[in-house]
């Protein structure tokens, strides 16, 4: 299966329809892959769209989102946390350290952490707040210079610096592949490096390609453009 199948369309305009139709193609593809029926976990990718068009997905029943900047998130999810209480958020674009107070306070799951300086801030500010979101490794696996993330080769390093010199648990690793490559070897590759690590975590897999990530291990898909159309302001999706 390539990519080319699934283009990052959105169908017919109706966020929550799209939702019900690509759990339901995960689910195909978990079974063709063999793997347990309800084993990838879907963070519907909202950022850049308003609460009005967030409400339908939130109104279905799902509870998972994902934002890929702290201030937007701040501004947009107390209002629907409020009235959906038990929303996960899940941070999916890249932190600066002078941001790591708010975004412990914020999210639920955080699948930025790239460095050192950034665990150690998480670490001082988890404690300080006495709230302890989950922690994903994002790798570079394509080795991009404009994209964050670590090196493959640089994971076992931070991941036992994370546990031993910061006292963090790290859930899993999460990528997000060039995007002019075939996902498949990228997510092999995620998935190879959190099985060496013993880590169960494992985001991987976007509009265009969801069911290959679910057929390669995904516990966690990030879906945008395919649940909500296309997004109002055009961005490059580096996680830079
Ligand atoms: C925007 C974004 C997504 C969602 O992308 P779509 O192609 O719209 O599904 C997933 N992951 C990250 C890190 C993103 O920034």
């Amino acid at each position: 299966m390539s990519s080319q199948e699934n283009p990052p369309s959105a169908g017919p305009d109706d966020p929550a329809a799209n939702l019900a139709r690509i759990k339901a193609e995960i689910e195909t593809a978990l079974k063709e892959a063999g793997r347990e029926p309800g084993s990838v976990a879907l963070t519907a990718v909202s950022k850049f769209h308003e609460a009005d068009r967030i409400e339908p997905v939130l109104a279905a029943g799902h509870r998972v989102f994902g934002e890929n900047r702290v201030q937007e998130a701040l501004k947009k999810w107390p209002p629907l946390k409020e009235k959906y209480p038990d929303i996960e958020l899940r941070l999916i674009g890249p932190l600066q350290t002078n941001k790591a107070k708010e975004a412990v306070a914020a999210f639920d799951v955080i699948e930025s952490l790239d460095r050192p300086k950034l665990a150690r801030m998480l670490a001082s500010e988890m404690e300080k707040q006495d709230r302890r979101p989950k922690l994903y490794i994002q790798v570079n696996t394509g080795e991009e210079a404009q994209k964050a993330g670590l090196a493959p080769a640089e994971v076992p390093a931070f991941l036992a610096q994370c546990r031993e010199e910061f006292g963090l648990e790290i859930e899993g690793l999460m990528c997000i592949p060039p995007a002019e490559d075939d996902p498949a070897p990228h997510f092999a590759l995620l998935a190879k490096l959190a099985k060496s690590l013993s880590l169960s975590g494992l985001s991987m897999g976007m509009s265009g390609d969801y069911r290959i990530a679910a057929q390669l291990g995904a516990t966690h898909v990030r879906i945008g453009t395919a649940i909500f159309g296309a997004r109002p302001v055009k961005e490059e999706i580096t996680g830079a």
